[in-house]
């Protein structure tokens, strides 16, 4: 079976499923980061990890982008089985600002803050 997880690129607002680990058939849905870097094939930029459970938004829809892009640099991921007891990962972007001060012990955040400047 292959592991596939999915990346974004925050910019063009796209996101695709790529290998995260070396070998292709392992993986974890509890993955925080990728291994392997992936560029954006529109900008070249490397893309973001986001985990296996990401549902990109449509293109236009630049409020839930940038909700999915605050997620991610808090170090939330799309990550898990589904079953946990935390609040689902909000689609908006006022929703988000709140729902990070309010969820830092959440189960999906696996990852350290992330910052663009040292994501390359
Ligand atoms: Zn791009």
């Amino acid at each position: 079976m292959k592991f596939l997880y999915k990346f974004a690129c925050f910019d063009c607002r796209v996101a695709f499923k790529r290998h995260a680990t070396q070998e292709l058939n392992t993986g974890s849905t509890w993955q925080a980061d990728s291994e392997v870097v992936h560029n954006c094939p529109n900008c070249g930029r490397r893309m973001a990890f986001l985990g296996r459970n990401f549902r990109a938004p449509k293109q236009s829809d630049k409020n839930r982008w940038q909700s999915a892009m605050l997620l991610w640099e808090a170090g939330f991921r799309y990550c898990g089985s589904g079953y946990h007891d935390d609040p689902v990962l909000p689609e908006s972007k006022a929703e988000t600002i709140e729902f990070i001060k309010n969820n830092l012990s959440h189960s999906q955040r696996i990852a350290s803050c992330i910052y663009w400047e040292g994501y390359s």
